[in-house]
């Protein structure tokens, strides 16, 4: 049997379909085939002139068409005043179009940080909010209880933008019909229960306290160039990007992309510290024994570390 899945674009880049069409073993459109999934509209597949388009919307909305996937990629833009009027789609505020929508559809998908938690767009003048966070609070344009048809909370796949396998992911579990399971912020566990700092080829120097002052010098990014790595959960450095890096690997730091509150108000390549050690410590570290362990593993660090001889 199919399942159907109807992909709307809010307030963003586009940059989450962009990574999503870039899903390569298998591409987009053998996942689609192999579960069985009919995608109702994509705007860069469908082929929809508008009134096709909108007699599929009001056929989803009066229960004609069923729906079991809603994806939404971008923050919902509510501005000005609540009205949604900065952005309409069809002749209508599109915020209102995924109310109607998410009321229909068995499971709901936030693809991206900013469809997710506001992101880039939810930090501008447009009053752009997540679909039921808006950062870290709970709510945001569904309201804090929602749960979709299917019994689940809107499912939250940060980044900036989002893994495409992580959505492959998610896809193939909604389909399958596989429980999913989220973490305190509603993002699949298998890839949100870990930080970016674990798996890092970096962390031997993390370990000793090896830092990088300046891009290129080989060391640990998180003391002094802004690296996000520790406080942030997310899939980078289990599942690399293109099936071959991440940020951190390419001496990078991790901006903290998939965290709640992204983007930060700091600058991403620097951090603040106070005496070498950063503000914001690793998630769930009291800083009184971060501060001994640290100055006593610097002083252990060894010599081919503090060398930089190796090749990362
Ligand atoms: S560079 Fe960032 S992610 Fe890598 S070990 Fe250092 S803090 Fe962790």
């Amino acid at each position: 049997m199919f399942k159907t899945l109807y992909w709307l674009q809010c307030g963003g880049c586009g940059g989450d379909t962009m990574s999503f069409l870039s899903l390569e073993s298998p591409d987009i459109i053998e996942l689609f085939e192999y579960l069985g999934i009919e995608v109702l509209w994509h705007p860069s597949l469908s082929e929809f002139n508008h009134p096709e388009h909108e007699k599929l919307l009001e056929q989803i909305i009066s229960g004609e068409q069923p729906l079991d996937i809603l994806c939404v990629e971008g923050a919902v833009i509510r501005g000005p005043g609540g009205t949604g009027m900065f952005d309409v789609f069809m002749g209508r505020p599109r915020q209102d179009i995924v109310l109607d929508l998410a009321q229909k559809a068995r499971f709901v998908v936030a693809a991206g940080t900013c469809a997710s938690f506001g992101g880039i767009t939810g930090a501008g003048d447009v009053d752009g909010t997540g679909l039921q966070y808006t950062n870290k609070e709970k709510g945001g344009l569904l309201g804090k209880d929602f749960i979709s048809a299917g019994g689940l909370p809107v499912i939250n796949i940060p980044g900036c933008p989002c893994h495409c396998e992580v959505l492959a992911g998610i896809l193939t579990s909604l389909a399958s019909n596989v429980p999913v399971k989220l973490t305190k912020f509603n993002a699949p566990l298998p890839w949100f229960g870990i930080l970016v700092h674990q798996g890092c080829t970096r962390n031997e120097y993390h370990e000793y306290r090896v830092e990088e002052n300046d891009f290129g010098e080989k060391g640990c990014l998180f003391f002094h160039m802004g690296c996000k790595g520790p406080l942030t959960y997310g899939p980078c450095n289990k599942l690399l990007w293109n099936r071959r890096n991440s940020k951190t690997n390419a001496g990078v730091p991790c901006s903290g992309c998939t965290h709640p509150d992204f983007p930060f108000s700091h600058p991403f390549f620097k951090t603040e510290n106070i005496a070498g050690i950063p503000l914001e410590l690793p998630d769930g570290v009291d800083r009184a024994h971060y501060l001994a362990y640290k100055g006593m593993a610097a002083a252990a660090a060894p010599y081919r570390l503090k060398k930089r001889d190796t090749n990362v």
